[in-house]
């Protein structure tokens, strides 16, 4: 992706102001006619910087112009694209949440964060891994532009991350339970959940999120695992599988995965909410 041209109406002392990034085109923004004109620079002398001059980290192979209305505001994030000379494609947040197809915000794994599919908006908030505030020129990079829940959002705000959910998950970390007495099967009082790892770079992550704290509230979904594993023993899967083989579920991982209810591969992770946990928990009680 190469920057070109950057239009600054409002952002701290700069006021209706371009910026053009790029040696191989000229730009000029009318802001009055809301129009942008770009003509490719006669003049123009390939590779004269040499190579990656002026490029951001790529997200598509495309250039693009930023009609920035609001500032650096993404939540009036308005773009247009080049996917060739000729094709002009608009672009905007919520077709970067449509184009990464995650369902489940990266942070926490708790909130959806789908499109609206009618009126093209979004349930998720647009987080910039590197705050805009210090580092404005990545406010327009899609590397830097992460959709996340409400919650992570805000609490990113005040605590600063290190770990980039494009890069590394919470690897070699799971969730943990920890039986205190007898009532575990039925109450959610007789166990504790623990999320821990023995990285202190996830776990800060996990601090700043508040997730040990946030996943207390999903505890009761632990217990159905808990309930489900002494239901679904060994024989009564035997005899679902004589039954419903082939017609109901395909074979026995299909059968678990119906029983814990979650998606238990690390790729899919990210495609329902709550998922590591129920993987977690059901690979600790040996639902799966
Ligand atoms: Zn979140």
């Amino acid at each position: 992706m190469e920057l070109v041209y950057l239009w600054v109406e409002e952002y701290k002392n700069i006021h209706n102001q371009g910026f053009n990034f790029s040696p191989r085109f000229s730009c000029e923004y009318d802001d009055v006619e809301n129009e942008l004109s770009i003509k490719e620079n006669d003049d123009y002398i390939e590779n004269f910087f040499g190579e990656n001059y002026n490029y951001l980290n790529s997200y598509t192979n495309t250039k693009f112009f930023l009609l920035g209305n609001e500032g650096f505001s993404l939540a009036k994030f308005e773009a247009v694209a080049f996917d060739s000379e000729t094709e002009r494609v608009d672009y905007n947040a919520y077709k970067l949440v449509k184009d990464l197809n995650i369902s489940t915000c990266p942070y926490c794994n708790r909130r959806t964060i789908y499109n609206l599919q009618k009126s093209k908006g979004r349930t998720s908030e647009i987080d910039h891994f590197y705050s805009k505030e210090k580092y404005p020129y990545f406010a327009i990079s899609f590397y830097n532009l992460i959709p996340s829940c409400k919650v992570c959002n805000k609490l990113k705000m005040e605590d600063e991350v290190a770990i980039h959910p494009y890069e590394r998950g919470f690897e070699n970390t799971n969730f943990k339970l920890k039986i205190k007495d007898s009532t575990f099967y039925h109450s959610v009082n007789g166990f504790d959940l623990e999320f821990k790892s023995k990285d202190n770079q996830i776990d800060k992550q996990i601090e700043t999120f508040k997730l040990n704290d946030l996943y207390q509230n999903h505890k009761d979904i632990i217990l159905e695992l808990i309930q489900k594993e002494a239901i679904y023993n060994e024989s009564y899967l035997d005899e679902l599988l004589t039954q419903y083989e082939g017609t109901l579920f395909k074979n026995r991982e299909d059968l678990q995965r119906l029983i814990s209810g979650g998606y238990v591969s690390d790729e899919e992770i990210g495609k329902r909410p709550l998922s590591k946990l129920v993987k977690d928990i059901s690979d600790e009680l040996g639902l799966i």
